[in-house]
């Protein structure tokens, strides 16, 4: 059985961490942008190159870039089964280039999973997490830069799926286990089955 997934919800919200999880429990690929670009950064590689400093700043990087990256990605075998996104889309104009990718390969999209966490907490996991690893794009400016790019273009997007009948709307706060069995009953309650 496929699943095809997104993870939806503001930095710090642990969309991360629940993303790994839920796709490891549905037996399909985690794929989050951020953590590609990350590694092309690390690595030196010419998409590490022109994405750096857009990422510093805690900008989004190009549509038209991030969309062929995802699309090169979901385009892999390791992708055939299905995949989990994490980080993408985050604005309408990426909500229309996946759809477009999707419908070209006859697919859809079987869930979004809406991570809901108050602002506060967001701010002050990310702060927590600044100090853990020390991302370039943690400090409090470009945290608040980030913040309000999801609030103005990533939190519509929830709109556009929510019409179309996909979003589940999680409770983001708990501990790890509980936060995974929430989504896990609700990916079930739309009849997704678990492969592990
Ligand atoms: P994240 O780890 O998802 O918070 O992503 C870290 C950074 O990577 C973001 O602040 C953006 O600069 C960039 N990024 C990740 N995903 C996207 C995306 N879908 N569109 C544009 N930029 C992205």
């Amino acid at each position: 059985m496929t699943a095809r997934l997104l993870i939806v919800g503001p930095q710090g919200s642990g969309k991360g961490t629940q993303g790994a999880r839920i796709a490891e429990t549905f037996g399909v690929v985690a794929v989050s942008t951020g953590d590609v670009f990350r590694a092309a950064i690390a690595a030196g590689t010419e998409l590490g190159t022109r994405v750096r400093s857009i990422i510093e700043a805690g900008d989004l990087v190009p549509d038209e870039l991030t969309s062929a990256v995802v699309r090169e990605r979901l385009s892999e075998d390791d992708a055939a089964g299905g995949f989990l996104l994490d980080g993408y889309p985050r604005n309408i104009g990426q909500v229309n280039d996946l759809d477009e990718f999707l419908s070209s390969r006859d697919e859809g999209l079987d869930a979004v999973i809406e991570l809901d966490v108050p602002r506060a907490e967001s701010i002050s996991r990310l702060q927590l997490r600044a100090a853990k690893q020390g991302r370039t794009d943690d400090t409090e400016e470009v945290i608040a830069k980030r913040l309000e790019i999801y609030e103005t273009e990533t939190a519509p997007i929830l709109t556009v799926y929510g019409d179309r009948g996909l979003v589940s709307r999680i409770d983001g706060l708990g501990t790890l286990d509980e936060i995974t069995e929430r989504i896990v009953t609700a990916l079930i309650a739309r009849g997704l089955t678990p492969q592990s």
